[in-house]
């Protein structure tokens, strides 16, 4: 087997363009589980983890760049925490500490699970994802067009992502995970919510309750005109609408984790919670 420990940028993207059958690896926590279990072999690897390109994150005009290397450690850590406190709570609820040491966003975005904790938070902001290689330098692909199924994304084989690129928000954001014990588990159902305090706007953002993480408008579309924006109040009933639209848009499937109902019931409890939280 063929090992390049890339040190730059550059030196991943030759080394992918020379060799476009190599794989990526960054903290290995979904790729050394798919090697163990035979189901990847690969014959040539590119590591990532001392590309120091990929790395951070950095303010650019309104946007935030999120650096495909960035860690779920990272993510939950100070300043970042308060900058997408989204982000950092759905990092929070991933693996045990060793996995959010070694587990990288870029590393989630690229395996495209529905299930992936950070794609809710990501789909809520928006975000584009940022991918490179050596042919054609750099392309940024909105969320929607980027996740295409499970477990399959429009990331060639000779790019990398590079980087996440999401928006300033000024409000509340919570993301909220149901799965089968507390700790150490992949979710259930995942609900993100971002509230943009400037633009009186409420985003939706929904994981394992369909092929792609997924939005949920006509839940957007009732809070933003619902909620009262001067005293961050919604009349009586209004979370509990909020929720059942939110589990409208869920198109969910039974399977080894959970049924089709209980994941529609459970976003729909997550996204009134998540509301109420961020009213209250
Ligand atoms: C015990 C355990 C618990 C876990 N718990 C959770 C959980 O609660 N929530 C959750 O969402 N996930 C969980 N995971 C999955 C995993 O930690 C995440 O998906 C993680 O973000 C993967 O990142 P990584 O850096 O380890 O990627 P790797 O495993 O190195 O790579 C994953 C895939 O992405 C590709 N890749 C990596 N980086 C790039 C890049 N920059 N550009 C292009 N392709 C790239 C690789 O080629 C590979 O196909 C868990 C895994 C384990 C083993």
């Amino acid at each position: 087997m063929t090992v390049v420990t890339a040190t730059s940028l550059d030196e991943a993207l030759d080394a992918l363009a020379g060799d476009p059958s190599a794989q990526l690896l960054a903290g290995g926590t979904d790729f050394m589980v798919e090697v163990s279990f035979a189901h990847r072999r690969p014959a040539s690897i590119v590591t990532l983890r001392r590309v120091d390109e990929l790395k951070g994150w950095w303010r650019d005009g309104d946007t935030l760049v999120l650096g495909a290397g960035m860690t779920y450690t990272e993510l939950q850590a100070e300043p970042f925490l308060d900058v997408v406190p989204g982000l950092a709570q759905a990092a929070r609820t991933v693996g045990s500490p060793q996995i959010r040491n070694a587990g990288t966003i870029g590393g989630n975005i690229a395996t495209g699970s529905p299930a992936g904790d950070t794609l809710p938070v990501l789909v809520a902001l928006d975000a584009v994802i940022v991918l490179q290689s050596a042919a054609d330098g750099e392309r940024r692909v909105p969320w929607n067009e980027f996740f295409l199924g499970p477990k399959r994304t429009a990331r060639r084989g000779d790019e990398l992502v590079t980087a996440v690129r999401v928006p300033v928000v000024h409000g509340r954001q919570e993301y909220l995970k149901v799965g089968t014990r507390n700790a150490m588990v992949i979710s259930v159902a995942g609900v993100a919510l971002v509230m943009d305090d400037d633009a009186h706007t409420v985003r939706v953002g929904l994981g394992s309750v369909g092929p792609v993480p997924l939005r949920a408008p006509a839940a957007e579309a009732f809070a933003d005109s619902t909620i009262d924006w001067a005293t961050m109040t919604i009349p009586d009933g209004g979370a509990a609408q909020f929720g059942a639209l939110v589990s409208a848009a869920a198109s969910p499937i039974d399977d080894q984790r959970s049924t089709a109902a209980y994941r529609r019931h459970a976003v729909g409890v997550c996204a009134r919670r998540a509301l109420q939280r961020c009213l209250s």
